[in-house]
């Protein structure tokens, strides 16, 4: 793709990790049988790069929209939301925007929230653009809701012939998953970048050996989005839905899906999960599970906003997944939050994450605390699954200051290897 003639939104400006920490805000109230509506702005509210954006009014701050604008009332409401007094709010504007979000909405009716979704960021979207509609397709893709939400698909076709490939790529906004024959999403998305075989009336036509040839098709992702939105595809043509529980991580590697093999995980943390209950889509209730900027995890059901723990919010029967790219800060604060971390937990708070800082890491009275801390990293890493080239970068940069310290202590001498130490209590 050629490159963007001009940078609608600097992408150094996006922040991943909350600018402000606070509890869940306001529930929101069901007018006319809206539950597809709120669900789906209650996931949109605690996306983080999306709500930091909104919270700094940036962009009301220069839009010149006459009329509406979906970025206008997505700032007013989620500005609303995070900083009620109020326990639900009525997202009255939204509500009101719903012809102009898309046509084919009727209030009153029992609407599919995926495709609310779909509707809503393509009108955000389109409010990023407003003014500036002639620039070339690159450079609309460089807004603050496509370099959030949007990522790349690679097609590849290969010639089994002359092994030829021909690739082409499509902009996407979330990845829909087949789950009729999957338990999982990572098996629904291993069935996705699986290879298709392109043959009898199906064959392809290759440039090169200039015939129709049987052929390999097979789809990846080229540019793994921010914010990445994935939907089960429950609902059938007539609406008619797929009920099984379809297994899904808290943590998602994105990496063997990807075009370009990687060296390490490209690793997503699950901060949104929309549940539709009933039969069919065209009846039923959709509520769902956020993560606030406190980290914790809060079911949203119109007005009822509740504390829950991420058991329950694995166990649902999800048909949207929000995930976010995980920072460095996010795989420091799991270790950190991990149950048996108070000493990690307090070198971070003493010390932070930055490399840069030097300094004792404990109370320089106290080895037992220094020698606990080492005993307790020890423990985490044997208690973590998933161990990303950062989360390594990360221990062994605690390690580096921990056997520094232990020197200064006199617990272990500086030519000794960490293998020498005993970690007895
Ligand atoms: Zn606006
Ligand atoms: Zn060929």
């Amino acid at each position: 793709m050629a490159p963007p003639q001009r940078i609608l939104f600097p992408p150094e400006k996006i922040c991943m990790d909350w600018q402000q920490r606070q509890k869940a805000g306001a529930g929101l109230y069901n007018v006319d049988n809206t539950c597809f509506l709120n669900s789906v702005l209650q996931c949109l509210t605690y996306t983080p790069p999306l709500a930091n954006y909104l919270l700094s009014h940036e962009h009301s701050d220069s839009c010149r929209q006459q009329g509406f604008c979906m970025m206008c009332i997505m700032e007013a409401h989620v500005n609303d939301a995070l900083s009620t007094s109020a326990c639900a709010i009525q997202p009255r504007d939204v509500i009101n925007a719903l012809p102009r979000i898309g046509g084919h909405f009727m209030l009153g009716m029992q609407e599919d929230a995926h495709d609310f979704l779909c509707c809503t960021v393509t009108a955000m979207q389109r409010a990023c653009l407003a003014g500036s509609s002639a620039w070339d397709i690159s450079s609309q893709y460089t807004t603050i809701v496509h370099q959030t939400f949007g990522g790349f698909l690679r097609s590849r076709v290969m010639c089994c012939s002359c092994k030829a490939v021909s690739d082409s790529c499509e902009a996407f906004l979330d990845v829909p998953l087949d789950i009729e024959a999957a338990s999982s999403v990572t098996a629904s998305l291993e069935d996705f970048v699986k290879p298709e075989r392109l043959a009898g009336e199906n064959s392809f036509q290759c440039s090169r050996c200039d015939e129709m040839v049987t052929a390999l098709k097979r789809f990846t992702i080229d540019r793994a989005p921010r914010v990445l939105t994935l939907c089960l595809k429950r609902f059938d043509f007539y609406g008619k839905k797929i009920g099984k529980f379809v297994q899904y991580p808290q943590y998602l590697d994105l990496r063997p899906y990807l075009s370009q093999g990687a060296a390490e995980p490209l690793l997503y943390a699950l901060y949104a999960v929309l549940v539709h209950s009933g039969g069919s889509s065209q009846a039923g209730h959709y509520f769902c599970y956020t993560k606030a900027s406190d980290g914790l995890w809060y079911q949203m059901d119109d007005t009822l906003v509740d504390r829950c723990d991420i058991n329950t919010v694995l166990a649902q029967q999800a048909y949207l997944l929000f995930y976010v790219r995980c920072s460095d800060l996010q795989i420091s604060q799991q270790i950190s939050s991990s149950p048996r971390g108070s000493y990690a937990r307090s070198f971070l708070n003493q010390w932070g994450t930055s490399s840069q800082q030097t300094g004792p890491v404990g109370p320089r009275d106290q080895p037992r605390w220094t020698k606990n801390l080492a005993k307790e990293l020890i423990r985490i890493v044997q208690d973590t699954i998933i161990v990303t080239k950062q989360y390594k970068k990360f221990l062994q940069m605690m390690m580096a200051k921990l056997r520094k310290e232990a020197c200064v202590l006199g617990l272990i001498h500086p030519s000794h290897s960490w293998g020498c130490v005993t970690l007895s209590a």
